[in-house]
């Protein structure tokens, strides 16, 4: 039987400037995103009907049915080119579902590849793109992967050099966060503040651009910036334990990764990256805590049996 696998990485945003709410409900977002080597893979073969399944950890908060953002990846793929989309997606999670690392968006731009492939359609480069933002602002990047500079809600991408590699730990926290609960908390938390409340347009930070592109992680500890901390904070203290932890660890910085509940720390190395992981594992503020490396190549195929 065919069969086309495809691995899609997790991301972090070592910059998240969140602009005030727009009358569509929507913010500006000015976001650096760096791809990290947590990676999901997404087995596609033919099916009488489109179907997804899903195995590995947190397997069981994942929707399986039309909701799933790789099969509705696979719909829009099919719709765009006038065919049934009758697939199996086989989803192998590593990514911690709803821990603001943006796995649905990796399965999402895994599972358009890799019906690319099955199908052997040949879709050019810029209509994946063009289907992937049309599925949410995170699947672009998930395409690109690396670390790119992304405006807008997200999908107007523009990519950044990052020279060398980034260690990282994530510390994974029990349970996730909804992303559209946190921007409400957001925005109540403004609300309420009188200095917040005339919030500007969001920037981006040549410095953060300069230090990726030197691959200094001392740098890039110093320009970390996540306007949705104080709101996933405020959802869930906890992750003030678990930050804490870090820097008591030796951590360079630590951060929520986007909307949370996933906390991300930089490390100078390989050996400080293991080094915090084990102490943060040992620390009890964090369901698990693994280390890895940015930057990940974006959505890849790994393999395929015509
Ligand atoms: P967001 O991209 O909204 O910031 P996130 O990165 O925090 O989200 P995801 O793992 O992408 O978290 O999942 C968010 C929600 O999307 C999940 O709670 C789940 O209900 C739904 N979902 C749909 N498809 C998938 C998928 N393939 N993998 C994980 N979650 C999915």
């Amino acid at each position: 039987m065919p069969s086309v696998t495809v691995r899609a990485p997790a991301k972090v945003n070592v910059r998240l400037a969140v602009g005030p709410l727009r009358p569509d409900g929507y913010h500006d977002l000015v976001n650096v995103f760096l791809a990290v080597a947590l990676q999901d893979r997404v087995t596609a073969t033919p099916a009488g009907a489109l179907r997804v399944t899903c195995a590995g950890p947190g397997a069981g908060q994942v929707p399986l049915d039309a909701g799933n953002l790789a099969a509705r990846a696979a719909a829009a793929l099919a719709a765009r080119l006038g065919r049934a989309p009758d697939v199996h997606l086989h989803i192998d999670k590593d990514i911690p579902v709803a821990g603001g690392m943006a796995g649905g968006s990796a399965d999402a731009a895994a599972a358009l590849l890799a019906c690319d492939a099955l199908w052997g359609a040949g879709t050019p480069r810029e209509t994946l793109h063009e289907l992937a933002a049309g599925l949410g602002s995170d699947v672009p990047f998930a395409l690109a992967g690396g670390a790119a500079l992304g405006r807008g809600r997200g999908e107007l991408l523009t990519p950044l050099p990052v020279e060398g590699t980034f260690h990282w730990v994530f510390a994974l926290a029990e349970g996730g966060l909804s992303t559209p609960a946190v921007y409400r908390e957001c925005d109540r938390l403004r609300a309420e503040d009188p200095a917040g409340a005339d919030v500007p347009p969001p920037q981006g930070d040549p410095a953060l651009e300069a230090a990726l592109a030197a691959g200094d992680p001392h740098a890039l500890a110093a320009r970390l910036v996540n306007d949705l901390q104080p709101a996933a904070l405020s959802l869930r203290p906890a992750l003030a334990d678990t930050l804490r932890a870090g820097a008591d660890a030796g951590a360079l910085a630590g951060l929520v990764s986007g909307s949370g509940p996933t906390c991300a720390f930089l490390a100078a190395d390989a050996d400080g990256a293991a080094a915090l992981a084990k102490s943060l594992n040992d620390s009890g503020t964090c369901r698990q805590a693994r280390a890895t490396t940015a930057p990940a190549p974006g959505a890849t195929t790994i393999d395929f049996h015509a």
